[in-house]
């Protein structure tokens, strides 16, 4: 089955009596035993796994091309069950732009626990220098937040399978629809669910797909389940419903953003534009290799320093500025001051996510605001 109907369908496990065409939401917390005192339905108490989520996690692992998925209420608890499923003493590699909220919690939950080191993962020899006895795993961020550098993920997985360590994808910014990681080589998908999959700015999670139902894998689970960092049913549901328009959406999403990129890249206020689809982006050839599209995130450097980026923000009408991504409607951030003073994101940077509104409407609403530099 092609991705438009894996996403419409896959999330739609309903087998009970009513005839209802989506699946529908299951909130008890228990399930009746059946006379021999076994559970016929396979459900046992909401932790442990519940209708929504099962379905849930059905149609992310398809969409990943994965062998299963478990889902998280968030996409920080989903990176923390990856850590937590290691060996105490274990090594992590991770970029040294790796997102800031996961990079925080290795340094201030993980420091006693694992080691790491945040290196530039995009210089194999420097990959291949930090690789140790130790090593477990390697974390991959790919275009990564904010900076939209891109990974070569096969390069970096052909290193790791001789060494017996694996690799990590954080594919927020992808989107199965723009990158399918498991099979350019990676071992783990993880997702914050809250942007692009949930697609609304309102639901909350995060989820991890395999390649393979190994022991780590099993670990994994158990860290769901004993760790408890699930999603509510009605989270589930909201997710499988975002998930059937996923592949549409990201369709107007990346035309939007690479309009938006090639608009930006033309004026004299802006110093520079990242996004993966231009011409002039330093990693295009490995980004129109290893990805299906795009993505619709982008950042830009104004000409001048942070007031100057500041300025363009408040002077926009229909971005508005939040943080997080992935939804309907635009957003536009100051990243530096969001990330505060260990960021290495430049000061006049400003990160986009590119919503669904009328790409005319978008490039007017900033080319009015740029006017005023
Ligand atoms: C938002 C985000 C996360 C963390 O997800 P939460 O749902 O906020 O916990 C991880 N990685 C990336 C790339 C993100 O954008």
């Amino acid at each position: 089955m092609k991705i438009e109907t894996i996403a419409v369908h896959a999330g739609n496990m309903n087998n009970d009596s009513s005839g209802a065409v989506v699946q529908p939401l299951v909130t008890s917390t228990t399930f009746k035993r059946a006379e021999d005192g076994g559970y016929a339905s396979g459900y046992i108490y909401s932790r442990s796994s519940n209708p929504n989520r099962t379905a849930l996690e059905n149609v992310l692992t398809k969409l990943e091309g994965g062998a299963d998925a478990t889902a998280f209420s968030s996409g920080n608890a989903a990176g923390m069950a990856v850590f937590q499923s290691l060996k105490p003493g274990s090594h992590v590699i991770a970029p040294d732009d790796m997102y800031h909220g996961l990079r925080n919690q290795l340094r201030n939950l993980f420091a006693d626990i694992l080691t790491f080191d945040f290196i530039d993962v995009n210089d194999l020899a420097i990959l291949d220098d930090y690789i140790n006895p130790h090593t477990a795993l390697i974390w991959l961020e790919t275009p990564s937040n904010p900076l939209l550098k891109v990974t070569d993920i096969k390069n970096v997985a052909d290193i790791a399978k001789k060494r017996k360590i694996k690799v990590v994808v954080d594919n927020t910014f992808a989107t199965p629809i723009c990158q399918q990681p498991l099979s350019l080589g990676a071992d783990l998908v993880m997702h914050s669910t809250t942007k692009y999959l949930g697609g609304h700015s309102d639901v909350m999670g995060g989820a991890l797909i395999c390649k393979e139902k190994d022991e780590w894998w099993q670990k994994i689970r158990q860290v769901q389940e004993y760790g408890g960092a699930i999603p509510s049913p009605h989270d589930c549901y909201m997710l499988v419903r975002s998930i059937k328009t996923l592949p549409y959406r990201m369709r107007g999403h990346v035309s939007n953003a690479l309009l938006l990129a090639q608009y930006l890249e033309a004026q004299p206020q802006v110093e520079r534009v990242l996004y993966p689809g231009l011409y002039s982006h330093p990693q295009y050839d490995i980004a129109k290799h290893q990805m299906l599209s795009f993505g619709g995130m982008l950042s830009f450097c104004v000409k001048g320093d942070a007031d100057d980026a500041k300025k363009v923000i408040n002077a926009l009408k229909l971005f508005t500025q939040a943080t997080s991504l992935g939804g309907v409607e635009s957003l536009i951030e100051h990243r530096y001051s969001v990330e505060g003073p260990d960021s290495k994101t430049p000061k006049n940077l400003l990160r986009v996510s590119v919503g669904l509104e009328n790409i005319e409407d978008l490039i007017e609403d900033i080319s009015l605001a740029i006017n005023t530099l």
